[in-house]
């Protein structure tokens, strides 16, 4: 099973869209192990963003990123990397698909919606940037049968 950091971006919470969009990831079957509001900091924000930090616009997004709440879900599934990447659809939100949160609620680069890590390994450090490990859950769920066959799950 595969963890992924997705986050709800400031304009989410100011659109009242948190639940809806949370529920797209629970219809899917990405089962929640770690949930949160916080204020990101300039420090996280720097972090996270790195490799975007000579661009332009970074100003711009971490004063956007660091000046209103956000909250971190993070989500197990198999492959839910790559799952989260393809729910989210194409930075660009005028050019992702119909159907992909961000084609769905966003026709912005910089205002869309979420962010969904982008590798495996981007993911782990993603997940640990956000949560604590005593914030993170391991549970089962009664359904679980019904979300994957026995053969997924190897
Ligand atoms: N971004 C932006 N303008 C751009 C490109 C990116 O504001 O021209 C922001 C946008 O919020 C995007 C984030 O920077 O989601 C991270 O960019 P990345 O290329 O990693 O895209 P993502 O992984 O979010 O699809
Ligand atoms: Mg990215």
């Amino acid at each position: 099973m595969e963890r992924t950091l997705i986050l709800f971006k400031p304009d989410v919470l100011q659109r009242g869209l948190l639940g809806e969009i949370i529920t797209r990831f629970e219809k899917k079957g990405l089962k929640i192990v770690g949930l949160k509001m916080l204020r990101m900091g300039p420090a996280v924000a720097k972090e996270h963003y790195a490799h975007l930090a000579a661009k332009p616009f970074y100003p711009g997004l971490e004063h956007f990123m660091t000046h209103h709440p956000v909250v971190a879900m993070a989500v197990e599934g198999v492959e839910a990397v790559e799952v989260g990447r393809k729910l989210a659809g194409a930075t660009n939100a005028r050019k992702a698909e119909a159907g992909t949160i961000r084609g769905d609620f966003s026709n912005s680069t910089s205002r869309n919606v979420i962010h969904a890590s982008d590798s495996l390994e981007t993911a782990q450090k993603e997940v640990a940037r956000f949560f604590r490990g005593e914030e993170l859950f391991d549970y089962g769920m009664a359904l679980h049968e019904y979300f994957y066959a026995e053969d997924e799950l190897k």
